[in-house]
């Protein structure tokens, strides 16, 4: 089934750009065993999975659409965790809230081209993510260039993590994931070689904020989502930023399961964040980024 967008967009509170689907309906998990209790542990979540159509009643019941998806990390992990095809599939049934995000695993060359390009021509995803840390690759080499190339002609954001990450915390070499692969300044370098791509720096890049908020300042084609932190310990750097300079280019994003988008929005009232820039945060900015219709700009939450 090709997933096809059916978001009214004026009808929407905010759309979470960053959402995650860790189980599939057989049970299959994004990571393997080891790494998925390590995480739970270094999250303190209570271990909580809901299943894609868990998620899309969620977000329906509170007015919001979100962007879902995994991170196909094959070769590194020696897992084959959710597919894409089962994101795709589950975003075409909740087409009205759900936005699909492929993910294709860099390690596999040039498989990797053929599958982004399958997975927007067969099952209708509209942008992809990557985990250069979790999937092992370093993305300014040039070896991945035609992955980007790619993108860049299909015309989709490509979601990279920036920053530290949970995943491999507090295990035995980190489970043998390099942080430095997360690092957005690598990013700059995709930037400058395919100004046509859309970039999202997932996370405000801590511990590399400054080096993300320079990036996305310097860079037309860079964004930043802010997930994965609730906006109360936003650094006065990333707030000061996000009311003048970065205004048209941060989303709102959760992270969800691991923070939830109540905790977020809860935060994110009490956050030092002009009443105009707001309603960009929160959805003007994704609506422009995703390609949706504006049709609802000045929407405030
Ligand atoms: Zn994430």
């Amino acid at each position: 089934m090709v997933y096809e967008l059916a978001i009214d967009v004026g009808a929407l509170v905010a759309i979470d750009t960053h959402v995650h689907i860790e189980i599939d309906d057989d049970g299959t998990h994004s990571l393997p065993p080891t790494l998925a209790d390590a995480a739970s542990k270094y999250f303190k979540s209570g271990h909580e999975r809901p299943s894609l159509d868990a998620i899309a009643d969620l977000y329906r019941e509170h007015k919001m659409a979100a962007v879902v998806f995994t991170v196909e990390a094959g070769t590194a992990l020696k897992h084959v965790g959710v597919s894409s095809e089962f994101i795709a599939a589950g975003a075409a049934r909740n087409n009205d809230v759900l936005i699909p995000f492929g993910s294709v695993d860099p390690l596999t060359g040039a498989a990797a081209v053929t599958r982004a390009r399958m997975l927007v021509a067969d099952h209708g995803v509209r942008g992809f993510k990557f985990h250069p840390t979790v999937q092992n690759f370093d993305p300014s080499s040039q070896e991945f260039w035609p992955l980007w190339a790619a993108l860049e002609e299909l015309s989709f954001p490509a979601i990279f993590h920036t920053g530290q990450t949970g995943i491999g915390s507090g295990l035995p070499g980190g489970y043998g994931m390099r942080l430095r692969l997360s690092n957005p300044m690598l990013l700059d370098d995709v930037a400058a070689a395919f100004p046509a791509l859309q970039i999202v720096l997932a996370h405000p890049s801590v511990p590399w904020q400054e080096e993300g908020l320079a990036v996305a300042t310097h860079k037309a084609n860079v964004w930043m989502d802010l997930s994965g932190w609730s906006p109360k310990y936003f650094a006065p750097a990333l707030v000061r930023q996000a009311n003048s300079i970065l205004q048209d280019k941060v989303m709102f994003g959760s992270d969800y399961p691991l923070l939830t988008p109540d905790r977020w929005l809860k935060d994110f009232v009490e956050l030092d964040i002009k009443d105009e820039v707001r309603p960009k945060i929160l959805k003007d900015n994704a609506v422009r980024l995703l390609g949706l219709s504006s049709a609802s700009a000045g929407v405030v939450l």
